[in-house]
């Protein structure tokens, strides 16, 4: 090659003017520099990260980290979830999931529709690398171009998205699975056009339930249905892993029987608190406390907080409106949570509903004794909650579904074994 075809060459490569990179590589030339070093040295001043060579070099995937800028890998597809997202006003689908290689797997988004297909092999030419929830992960954008290869790759991962709700995890992608539909709520909500009726509720399958939404309010989700759904991703919600329909989920009923299981995992509390959140979770243990904020409390009218004095922290003063809840501290000996009850449960513990709380509060002048007269009545008992569990720095919280004193009071015990040795 000569000047001209160099120049030319790195050019095109580095998307800038030839004549620039012509009169550069001229004057590098005419003081003895190597053609090679001189072009790296221009590839510097352009601004091309990749030092040295024009291709991103090649890597294992279990060697791609976030300092790299881009990269080349070869890979089986293993999954392909196809999602649409809002990018700078406009709609667009995008695409997610996983590749592997002998030497592991990562997570890629691609940007433009390579048709990617799970199982088949490629090179993927020049990917981004960002970090994406502490790890690395490929993007796959305009300028990455993507080669069928031949030849197979032998990687210990399952190819497809087949999966359990066991086993699925928040930022899964591309996953399916075959489920039962246990509960399921129609939803009006104000979404980014405006109204949209959606669908949520509970899935089943043998390993577990979990909350799921279904953002395309499908006809098919209804309760009893029992069908497979192929491209779910899925995302914590309130602390729990949560499935989600998109508009690219199919949906295909399937007559097999899911035997699902229908209790609730019983947990001691420290493995609650040690799952760092579960779906319907059932612990058993003392109520020690009944905090502040509970019994008849005002919520702000705009988002629901609780107010304190007529301040809300978001909205400042506000009109209140009353509201019953407890928060009770459970312990077990292996750990505490707080059960929250809502304005149902509340009203079950404390005997009586919003008037009642009402009334017993002006009564008195002052609203405390109704979180009073619960605390009398729970604190010292043992209860058996069952309920989601979300975890955060500031501690566990047990959202309550059932709220219901054992009897293990030991003269209930004795009496029910007498009336058993009786009948
Ligand atoms: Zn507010």
């Amino acid at each position: 090659m000569n000047v001209d075809e160099h120049a030319e060459a790195l050019a095109s490569d580095l998307g800038v003017d030839k004549e620039e990179v012509k009169a550069d590589l001229q004057n590098l030339i005419e003081y003895s520099v190597p053609v090679d070093e001189a072009k790296q040295s221009l590839r510097r001043k352009y601004g091309d990260e990749s030092s040295g060579s024009s291709e991103p070099s090649s890597a294992d995937i279990a060697d791609v980290t976030t300092d790299m800028g881009n990269v080349t890998v070869t890979a089986k597809v293993l999954t392909v979830g196809k999602r649409s997202i809002r990018y700078q006003g406009n709609e667009q689908a995008i695409f997610e999931g996983e590749l592997a290689d002998e030497s592991g797997k990562i997570s890629y988004t691609a940007w433009t529709d390579f048709d990617l297909s799970p199982g088949e092999v490629i090179t993927v030419g020049n990917a981004g690398v960002r970090e994406w929830e502490g790890n690395p992960e490929l993007n796959l954008g305009e300028s990455t171009n993507v080669a069928r290869e031949e030849t197979d790759l032998d990687v210990s991962y399952d190819v497809g998205g087949d999966s359990s709700l066991a086993d699925v995890r928040p930022g899964d992608r591309g996953v399916s699975l075959e489920l039962t539909v246990l509960e399921v709520e129609d939803k009006v909500i104000d979404g980014r056009d405006g109204e949209t009726e959606i669908k949520s509720g509970v899935v089943a399958d043998e390993t577990a339930r979990l909350p799921f939404t279904d953002w395309e309010a499908r006809a098919e989700l209804t309760e009893g249905a029992t069908v497979r759904a192929d491209n779910i991703y899925v995302r914590e919600f309130r602390g729990v892993p949560s499935i989600n329909f998109s508009e690219f989920t199919t949906v295909e009923p399937i007559s097999r029987d899911v035997d699902v299981n229908d209790s609730a995992t019983k947990l001691s509390v420290r493995e609650a608190v040690e799952t760092g959140g579960a779906f319907d979770v059932e612990v058993t243990g003392n109520i020690v406390a009944v905090r502040d904020g509970s019994g008849l409390i005002q919520r702000c009218p705009e988002c629901g907080r609780v107010v304190q004095k007529g301040q809300c922290r978001s909205h400042g003063q506000v009109d209140g409106e009353d509201d019953l809840r407890v928060k009770a501290i459970v312990d077990d000996g292996t750990g505490t949570v707080t059960a929250i009850l809502d304005d149902e449960l509340t009203a079950e513990v404390y005997g009586g509903g919003l008037e009642q709380a009402r009334e017993q509060a002006r009564d008195a002048m002052d609203q405390e004794v109704v979180a009073d007269t619960i605390r009398e009545k729970i604190v010292g008992h043992e209860y058996r909650v069952r309920g989601n569990l979300s975890v955060d720095d500031y501690g566990a919280n047990l959202e309550a579904s059932e709220f219901a004193e054992t009897d293990d009071d030991p003269a209930v015990r004795a009496k029910a074994l007498l009336s058993e040795v009786d009948a």
